[in-house]
């Protein structure tokens, strides 16, 4: 698969690549992200949409019990460790580093909750870093296209970011996920309107 096509096609469908959760500051992304585990970014939103409303700093979210933001965050699922792992990310947060999110993939990484998934998210969407996230569509697209072979995020995102140029990781990644949600879908993808079929792994190996 070459490296200029891929983007070639991405940019076509996707010119305008955007993070499909809301927030307006890095904490509300990050617990955004932290929400977005196994549940879908429509549902986060009108979640958030809410939450955020009152609770937008990590002070306020500690005014909140477990079981009163459990009940607020009920429908985006595995809502107990999310609760846990957000008031525990908040308390870190003013603990270590005076309320503010930090712009550091391992700094983000050492707060509580927060995996390299998250951290990579929100040092390239809220501050513009150079990385790569590798969530279940990247992983699985790059898998197909035969960018990676391996089902460990780390390891994909090592060879993602050997493959590609630095200045493109952000803007591949919002891409990669789009292409990941839309076309190259679980289940049924849309190979046959897909620009990459003549080159795909996928394909070549059901035939
Ligand atoms: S051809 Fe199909 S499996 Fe391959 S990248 Fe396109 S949509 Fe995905």
């Amino acid at each position: 698969m070459e490296v200029k096509k891929f983007i070639d096609g991405l940019n076509s469908f996707f010119p305008e690549p955007k993070c499909e959760l809301e927030y307006n500051s890095p904490y509300e992304l990050l617990v955004a992200v932290i929400l977005s585990a196994q549940c879908t970014d429509k549902r986060v939103v009108q979640v958030t949409r809410e939450l955020f409303k009152e609770y937008n700093t990590p002070e306020k979210m500690l005014t909140l019990t477990q079981s009163e933001l459990e009940s607020k965050i009920h429908s985006c699922g595995f809502y107990h460790n999310k609760a846990k792992n957000i008031l525990s990310m908040s308390k870190d947060l003013i603990e270590k580093f005076n309320s503010e999110v930090p712009k550091d993939i391992n700094k983000l990484q050492s707060l509580a909750g927060v995996g390299r998934k998250t951290a990579n998210v929100v040092f390239s969407e809220a501050f513009k870093g150079d990385a790569i996230a590798v969530d279940t569509h990247v992983l699985r697209v790059s898998n197909r296209l035969g960018f990676a072979k391996t089902e460990d995020p780390y390891k994909c995102e090592q060879a993602l970011m050997n493959k590609f140029d630095k200045k493109d990781w952000g803007r591949l990644h919002l891409q990669m996920v789009l292409f990941g949600r839309y076309k190259c879908k679980s289940q049924k993808p849309d190979c046959e309107n897909c620009p990459f079929n003549n080159m795909c792994e996928y394909i070549k190996n059901k035939k």
